[in-house]
């Protein structure tokens, strides 16, 4: 058999462009490494712009009855500075807040969709190689010493951006002192406030904590590698997630306050080094979405309605145009308008990301840039809210079209 669409990676960018694709009648196969459900090195809030596209897939209430709390203002956590402000809302009516979910519900809720709607799962395989071939593509699946070839017209690369591997999208590993190392712990009995997600600025680093389902906190957090070394020599026998735990406690007033009696809930996960950027959309035949496409730096905690909404603008092309795959002027034409799209929706907080980042992770001493910005912030709290309008916190990209 000939699939339609083979998705490499069923994190919310590829299960979204399988359940999209499925549902409009096309044959889809998923291949995705991991069992399911698994946790990820993730924040975990899912912003209100995506709720119009949850609801449109159908798994609105089902979101609204797994995740945590609404997330009603945005603050900020740096040294001895505790601000917070109103969290923007986007234009659409009906429900304006962000809200919080652990990977290991959300991602599994969104392949189960796909699933029924009629995707193939092949889970856990991992997709090893990529042929070009006169009609689309034959592509290598590997699962312990099994080895399948699956043939499809198309193929949507969601295969995220953290891991090495040998697919056209997939990093070489780099290895410089600013490179950024990912991780995040869940906390049960934390005193953060219900409705607050505060930005966490320390040395060497940034990272946010929120509310998630089942009562937990998520912290999730990057640190230049260079400082994250230094961290695990002062901390002697702490694993380099207790270490940096460790390290933001003690830089952050606010995170110590919150934290204080709360216990860890399960393993600290690590990943990266993270390659926030913009990436191919599209190249001969194959389609990027998500994090394979282009990434902007969790600072602005977009990641996850980008991977989604990235899906979407690829697959409203797609299924305008369901012959396109018989002719490669057809396939580039479409990549050319998605990748239009993708840089109208999400170039500019990718931007904006980038320079928040940047600002945070100076090495040595805090910038004066960063100084200055604390102190305008101390008087200005609403600084706050139009930084989170420029990260896209209120661009409603699906509920508009
Ligand atoms: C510290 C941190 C905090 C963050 N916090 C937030 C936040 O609060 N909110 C937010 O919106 N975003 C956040 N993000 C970003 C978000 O996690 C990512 O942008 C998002 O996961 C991207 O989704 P994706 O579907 O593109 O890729 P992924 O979620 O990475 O999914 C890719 C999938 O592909 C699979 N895969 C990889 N290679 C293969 C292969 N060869 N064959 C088969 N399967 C394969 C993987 O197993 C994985 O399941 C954060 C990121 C970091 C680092």
């Amino acid at each position: 058999m000939i699939y339609d669409a083979l998705v490499i990676g069923a994190g919310p960018a590829g299960a979204t462009a399988a359940l999209m694709l499925s549902r409009a009648g096309w044959s889809v196969a998923v291949v995705e490494k991991k069992a399911f459900p698994r946790r990820k090195v993730c924040g975990e809030f899912i912003s209100a712009t995506s709720r119009p596209l949850l609801q449109q897939l159908g798994l609105g209430e089902r979101f609204d009855a797994l995740a945590g709390p609404d997330v009603r203002r945005v603050g900020l956590y740096a040294g001895a500075t505790m601000v917070d402000a109103p969290m923007p809302k986007p234009s659409h009516t009906g429900a304006p807040w962000g809200r919080a979910l652990g990977r290991e519900h959300f991602d599994l809720m969104l392949l189960e969709a796909a699933a029924q709607a009629g995707a193939t799962l092949w889970q856990p395989w991992t997709v090893a190689a990529l042929e070009r071939r006169e009609r689309g593509y034959a592509c290598r699946l590997a699962h312990k010493d099994s080895e399948r070839t699956l043939a499809a017209r198309i193929v949507i690369d969601a295969h995220g951006s953290w891991e090495r591997g040998p697919l056209p999208a997939q990093s070489l590993r780099s290895h410089r002192p600013s490179d950024l190392i990912a991780f995040k712990a869940h906390f049960k009995e934390s005193r953060l406030p219900a409705d607050l997600m505060p930005l966490l600025v320390f040395p060497g680093g940034y990272g946010g904590l929120v509310h998630s389902d089942g009562g937990r906190v998520s912290l999730s957090c990057c640190v230049r590698r260079d400082v994250l070394a230094a961290v695990r020599q002062r901390h002697g026998a702490a694993s380099a997630g207790e270490a940096v735990v460790q390290h933001i406690k003690e830089s952050c007033v606010g995170v110590r306050d919150v934290l204080a009696g709360a216990r860890i809930d399960g393993a600290i996960l690590s990943a990266g080094p993270i390659r926030p950027g913009i990436r191919r959309r599209y190249a001969d035949g194959m389609f990027f979405v998500g994090n394979s496409a282009g990434e902007a730096h969790p600072i602005v905690a977009e990641g996850i309605s980008m991977a989604m909404q990235s899906a979407w603008l690829l697959c409203r092309r797609l299924m305008a145009q369901p012959d396109a795959a018989a002719s490669p002027r057809a396939l580039a034409g479409i990549g050319q308008a998605y990748a239009a799209d993708w840089d109208a929706a999400f170039a500019l907080r990718l931007r904006a990301a980038a320079l928040f980042a940047n600002v945070a992770t100076r090495p040595g001493p805090p910038a004066l840039l960063l100084l200055l910005l604390l102190l305008l912030l101390k008087r200005f709290p609403d600084i706050l809210t139009f930084g989170a309008h420029l990260t896209g916190k209120a661009k409603d990209l699906v509920a508009a079209a």
